[in-house]
């Protein structure tokens, strides 16, 4: 992604709900044939944080939204204790309808959903990506490393951040040690997005070892993941 992409706010909020529209009848895979709703996502569509997790789970499915439920409302809390509140960010998941009885999304399933993920990513342009848990993190960094190996530590991507963490299912499953984690990631999100108000405040934006590659090019024909 570029920060030179030419997407107003108001641009990227009609073409990712003209996206939303077309995803709404999505047939791409066979997860159509079992899902109420597809959750495309939602959010601020100018967000300088977008979120991806995994797969709509049962709520997600029977409301139409992403993250609702007590995972939703463990993010809630982490990005409280950031300062962000839900509507300052964007949340998606890698595959937009559920997968029956929750089991994991298939690999054909991924590659058949993911070209809506690129272009909300691509439309919203944030400064840092947040993946949450292993089949986003795998995805955005292509690569079989494991979240609890990758997690700790903001990734330059195409020219922006990436910052993978716990899913929120994984800490109200787990220990207070996941919780710790997730708490010590988000606030690298908060350090992040701090350090690029003040170099824009200094006229000097932070470039990353992807920026020259990404300058070069048309930010809708890179080939993000
Ligand atoms: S999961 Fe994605 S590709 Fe499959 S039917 Fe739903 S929207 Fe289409």
């Amino acid at each position: 992604m570029s920060s030179d992409t030419d997407h107003s706010p108001h641009t990227r909020a009609t073409e990712l709900a003209a996206l939303a529209e077309r995803a709404a009848s999505c047939t791409q895979c066979e997860l159509a044939a079992t899902r109420t709703t597809v959750v495309f996502g939602a959010g601020d569509a100018d967000a300088s944080v977008v979120i991806v997790g995994e797969g709509p789970g049962k709520n997600e499915d029977e409301q139409g939204l992403p993250f609702v439920g007590r995972s939703g409302a463990l993010l809630d809390r982490l990005l409280g204790e950031i300062r962000l509140a839900r509507d300052d960010v964007y949340i998606a998941n890698v595959v937009k309808c559920r997968p029956p009885s929750n089991r994991d999304p298939r690999p054909a399933e991924i590659d058949a959903c993911k070209p809506y993920l690129r272009q909300q990513l691509v439309l919203i342009d944030p400064v840092v990506v947040v993946t949450l848990g292993n089949f986003s993190s795998k995805l955005l960094l292509t690569t079989d490393i494991g979240i609890t190996k990758l997690r700790g530590q903001a990734y330059p991507w195409w020219g922006r951040h990436l910052v993978p963490t716990f899913h929120p299912a994984a800490a109200l499953r787990g220990s207070a040690r996941v919780l710790e984690a997730m708490r010590e990631d988000f606030t690298c999100i908060r350090r992040i997005l701090d350090d690029t108000e003040s170099n824009k405040m200094r006229g000097t934006e932070p470039r990353s070892s992807n920026d020259r590659e990404t300058e070069q090019a048309d930010p809708e024909q890179l080939d993000l993941f």
